[in-house]
């Protein structure tokens, strides 16, 4: 290159990022240049002075780094792609924050138009106007159940997203200045973080405190269930706790809980698996209270229900599900695996060794007591034992009744003169233990009352 009719030599910096050495044939004469947004600018420094920019060097790099992972995750929200938007979003603060590199405005335009487009799918939506249940139900049905219902999408991601994101609005907001974005993140992270303890709105609204009341013939028995919620949720709950009632194996179970006290409340945003038909429908779930949707007639996220339809599940049976939770937590049975070497040997055992003997089971949410309550067959991964629970001669060999969600959908079926019931097969997935035939029919040999 020549300069002024002299020619030097140009040659870029090999220790260091952007930076150029010009110098003269003899080496006598050098001066650097440092690129930066498209331009060079002189160092006054001989190249062994460069040393100094070393740092800065590292931060340019980190800087374009940064601004193109801001650039791809614009273009991934373009194109929808949720989980790698914010992904590369999430990635370029993490760099920002440890190398204070990149433009914290790009950061936070990027973040308000993830809210935006992939959040709210709604370019012009005004965040600043938006409260927190609309950022959740926005988050749940644009977000959340797409992903969960997206076979293709890896769980750990979409795990590290329900994760990050709201680690990653918390933290963020320490770098803003501006109270505008700043408000509209906060409330961002406020709105995700309390997910899982924001009752759904649709049973929530105004709530109350409702008592059930336990009517059997002209008696009335004033339980301790109480039902925590607005209007329509304690109207639902009631009328599903009068269904349960008609079942004489219903009946036995709140009879039998009259005395404890426990609530049923309506789940919480974080267990919504399903929006259909404008609304939200959420799993249910037994702790200390019980988390119930009354308005869900299927179980799980409905993308199989054409395949399985044992999905299709009355209210009724998913609450009394829960309750078999609470009834066996307070009085667990023992069960012995079904072992078929010494088959012959224990009929020769007498009763009493049988009721000590044997695994204790209550109404946690082992896959063992899952597996009692829902009905089904469950082999223990370790010990290999098998637990037969969906064979009532099992059952009654191990001295326990009959009561589980199978033998309530059978007994409940029959209760409104249906001609068919359908069992349910398995409790998390279909194994080789899951039986092939799930529907039943009803024959009336008498007058069900
Ligand atoms: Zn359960």
């Amino acid at each position: 290159m020549r300069i002024k009719g002299r020619f030097v030599r140009v040659s870029l910096s090999k220790e260091y990022v952007n930076c150029y050495v010009i110098a003269s044939p003899d080496n006598r004469h050098a001066l650097s240049l440092h690129f930066k947004e498209g331009r060079f600018r002189q160092l006054t420094v001989p190249p062994h002075g460069l040393y100094k920019y070393g740092q800065q060097n590292v931060f340019l790099k980190q800087r374009s780094r940064i601004k193109n992972l801001l650039d791809e995750a614009e273009h991934e929200i373009k194109y929808k792609r949720v989980l790698e938007a914010a992904h590369r979003i999430n990635k370029a603060f993490q760099e920002h924050k440890k190398y204070e590199a990149g433009s914290i405005h790009q950061l936070t335009r990027v973040s308000l138009d993830f809210i935006k487009k992939s959040v709210f799918r709604d370019g012009k939506v005004d965040l600043a106007a938006t409260d927190v249940t609309a950022i959740q139900e926005a988050w749940v049905k644009n977000v959340r159940l797409p992903l969960i219902t997206n076979m293709k999408a890896d769980e750990d991601d979409i795990k590290e997203l329900f994760t990050e994101v709201p680690i990653y609005c918390k933290y963020i907001v320490k770098y803003l200045h501006k109270p505008g974005p700043k408000k509209i993140l906060e409330k961002f992270a406020l709105a995700l973080n309390e997910l899982s303890t924001t009752p759904m709105a649709l049973y929530s609204v105004n709530p109350k405190t409702g008592q059930y009341n336990l009517v059997l013939d002209k008696t009335r028995i004033a339980t301790k269930i109480v039902i925590l919620g607005n209007d329509l949720f304690i109207a639902s709950v009631t009328r599903v706790l009068n269904d349960i009632k008609q079942v004489p194996m219903g009946q036995k179970i709140l009879l039998a809980l009259h005395e404890k006290a426990f609530t049923i409340q309506p789940p919480t945003m974080s267990a919504i698996d399903r929006y259909a038909d404008g609304r939200f429908y959420a799993k249910n779930s037994a702790g200390g209270a019980i988390a119930f949707d009354p308005g869900n007639f299927i179980v799980g996220d409905g993308s199989t229900i054409k395949m399985e339809l044992w999905r299709h599940r009355d209210p009724a049976i998913a609450l009394y599900h829960e309750l078999l939770h609470i009834y066996y937590n307070s009085n667990p049975v023992k069960f012995k695996p079904v072992d078929k070497k010494s088959a012959a040997k224990e009929i020769k055992k007498t009763k009493e060794t049988q009721e000590t003997e044997g695994t204790t089971i209550a109404g946690g949410w082992s896959e063992l007591e899952e597996a009692m309550i829902t009905g089904v067959s469950f082999k223990d991964p370790i010990t290999n034992e098998l637990y037969d629970f969906i064979e009532d001669n099992y059952i009654k060999e191990n001295g326990q009744e009959l009561i589980s969600e199978n033998h309530f959908r059978k007994e409940y079926a029959r209760m409104r003169g249906s001609d068919h019931y359908y069992r349910r097969p398995y409790y998390v997935k279909s194994d080789e233990l899951t039986p092939k035939q799930i529907k039943f029919r009803l024959t009336y040999s008498y007058k069900y009352r």
